[in-house]
């Protein structure tokens, strides 16, 4: 079936804003994807006729709210491919996700242990890291990055030792666009028995996730990255796992049984979705997978693939701009720097003529003292975006450039 991409703008309400008296083009979409209508629709009908709280009551809202709420993990556990919907726990997104796992892990991983990342890591896959640290006196190594931007995978396998408890890395960059060889990672691994836990904020809505054939021991992802709403994310974990690691939040909804001495937890996922949950973001969750699943990865990656290459060569014929991020196999994420422009000034001027992209370090200061900047200016696409925005886009730095210096 071919999509008409043309037509899939008039889905988002959003891009019809004008910001500062130009069109808006939104290219900060590695931040955050905008809403399709029918996710708003949803969340706006949720309030409007079904708000209640879940599991408690024994009334027709609460009822609903809970199969509402329970239909959006089986569709997020076919939309990976788990196993089970047990796998599949609802956070607020990839943060919490991997502080859940750090948290338990500070059970399971003793002194002296090792848990390896790369340099490449968000601040959100390192700073849980530093904190189990400093908690439990482990340490942490790092796969190193090459000049493209690449994993330097080749010494894996002697990074990893006896004492190695887990390896944690993203799917995808988010500040060098790289399609990271997770599968690789993982087979190496597993070789070693050591679990691997993927940080997915970039992948899912652009490539197709499945976890069983990955085979890794925790996937995350968050709903506001692929047309959800901000607040709701998930952790996938294999139930091996999951039925090991201990609660790290108690409260509501996550016991089997509390006595004044003892309290019993209930089964994963639940035992780890203390509180009243996002039960909202959930429901809307579920409508972007639908929508993404309308569209089909397959359709999104190729016509993303093409918004890249035409990107990068039309950039390419600037020469103050210098790429930060070469890797072959990219999203469509492409970072640079303009020589002898300050990155903040031209994401302003940017700004000015109604293009959104992110300035600064993106939460990956490794990154930047790996390759060598304080920062790049970020564009980050998108379905909704298109070859006439990516031309204005350069006809507008091509100005900066000349008005900066
Ligand atoms: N990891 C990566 C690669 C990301 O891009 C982001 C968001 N920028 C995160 C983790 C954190 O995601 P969230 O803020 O939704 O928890």
């Amino acid at each position: 079936m071919g999509v008409d991409f043309k037509k899939i703008k008039n889905d988002f309400p959003i891009l019809k804003r004008k910001i500062n008296g130009y069109p808006l083009i939104y290219f900060d979409n590695a931040a955050t994807t905008q809403k399709p209508n029918v996710v708003i629709k949803k969340i706006n009908e949720y309030y409007k006729k079904n708000n209640s709280n879940v599991h408690r009551g024994a009334h027709y809202l609460s009822y609903k709210a809970t199969e509402e709420i329970e239909s959006s993990r089986i569709e997020v556990q076919k939309f990976i491919n788990a196993k089970t919907e047990k796998e599949i726990i609802f956070t607020s997104g990839v943060t919490e996700s991997i502080n859940l796992v750090a948290n338990c892990f500070e059970k399971i991983i003793k002194k002296g242990e090792e848990v390896i990342i790369t340099e490449m890591e968000h601040h959100s896959n390192i700073v849980p890291w530093h904190l189990l640290k400093e908690n439990k006196k482990i340490k942490i190594k790092y796969i190193k990055i090459n000049r493209n931007g690449d994993l330097v995978l080749n010494d894996l396998d002697k990074l990893i030792t006896k004492k190695t408890k887990i390896i944690a890395l993203s799917h995808v960059s988010n500040t060098l666009g790289t399609i990271n060889s997770i599968k690789k990672v993982i087979q190496v691994a597993k070789k070693k028995n050591i679990p691997v836990l993927i940080d997915g904020a970039q992948a899912p809505g652009h490539i197709k996730i499945d976890v069983q054939k990955l085979d890794c021991d925790f996937y995350c992802f968050s709903g506001h990255k692929m047309f959800g709403p901000t607040g709701i994310g998930v952790l996938y974990g294999k139930k091996m796992w999951l039925d090991k690691m201990q609660p790290y939040k108690g409260g509501g909804e996550m016991i089997k049984k509390v006595t004044m001495n003892e309290v019993s937890f209930a089964e994963s996922p639940h035992k780890f979705e203390a509180g009243t949950p996002n039960i909202c973001g959930a429901i809307g969750l579920k409508e972007a997978i639908n929508y993404i699943n309308d569209i089909e990865i397959k359709n999104i990656k190729e016509y993303e693939s093409e918004l890249l290459l035409y990107a990068v060569k039309q950039m390419s014929k600037i020469k103050e701009v210098q790429f930060i991020g070469e890797s072959s196999k990219k999203a469509p994420i492409v970072s640079f720097i303009l020589k002898g422009c300050h990155n903040y000034d031209v994401g302003q001027m940017l700004d000015n003529f109604g293009v959104a992209v992110r300035v600064g370090h993106h939460c990956t200061q490794p990154i930047m003292e790996s390759m060598g900047v304080n920062g790049t200016i970020r564009a980050s696409f998108s379905l909704y975006n298109d070859k006439k925005e990516i031309d204005y886009f350069c006809q507008k730095i091509k100005k900066i450039i000349n008005l900066l210096r």
